[in-house]
């Protein structure tokens, strides 16, 4: 079938009734596509509209692909304003830790299926080497941890008796 321009409704529609509707790799070649570092701290989000399976998951400052959900459709490579995103084949030298980085992370956090307001210094990081230290995993927001909720509500608490 040969689509017009961009006819992402379209294209997703096929993608989602199956591979004899579209010129998608069989489901025994299919290779994810992982999100690598130029991601971080940039964000732009405009690769998840795109995703016809929704596998993009959003941290607090970089998007994962789940690889088990990805149908390697390539349609979120163009998409990428940071060119964050290749074939699993194809990710840069020196960055392989994000093959397994996408697909640890994929499990944690949320998906995300509708573009988002990037950053307000999305550009500057854009580019920047080694954003693999600047890289939030959520570990760290005590929101995260129920213990922590309790632990912080007790506080509160001792604190209020301590300044009454
Ligand atoms: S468009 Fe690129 S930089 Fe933006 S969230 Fe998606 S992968 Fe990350
Ligand atoms: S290649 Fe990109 S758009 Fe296609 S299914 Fe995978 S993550 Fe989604």
């Amino acid at each position: 079938m040969a689509y017009m321009g961009s006819d992402l409704t379209a294209i997703k529609a096929d993608l989602r009734r199956g591979p004899q509707t579209t010129s998608r790799r069989s489901a025994s070649t299919r290779m994810a596509h992982i999100v690598t570092e130029n991601c971080i701290k940039c964000k732009y989000t405009d690769c998840v509209e795109v995703c016809p399976v929704d596998c993009f998951h959003e941290g607090p400052n970089f998007l994962v692909i789940d690889p088990d959900e990805c149908i390697d459709c390539t349609l979120c490579v163009a998409e990428c304003p940071a060119h964050a995103i290749f074939p699993e084949e194809d990710v840069p030298a020196g960055q392989e830790s994000f093959i397994r980085l996408n697909a640890d992370l994929a499990r944690r956090w949320p998906v995300i299926a509708l573009k988002k307001t990037p950053p307000p210094d999305a550009q500057a990081w854009d580019g920047v080497p080694n954003k693999l230290a600047h890289l939030d995993r959520g570990e760290d927001r005590r929101e995260d941890r129920g213990e922590d909720r309790g632990k912080d509500r007790g506080e509160g608490v001792e604190h209020a008796r301590r300044i009454a």
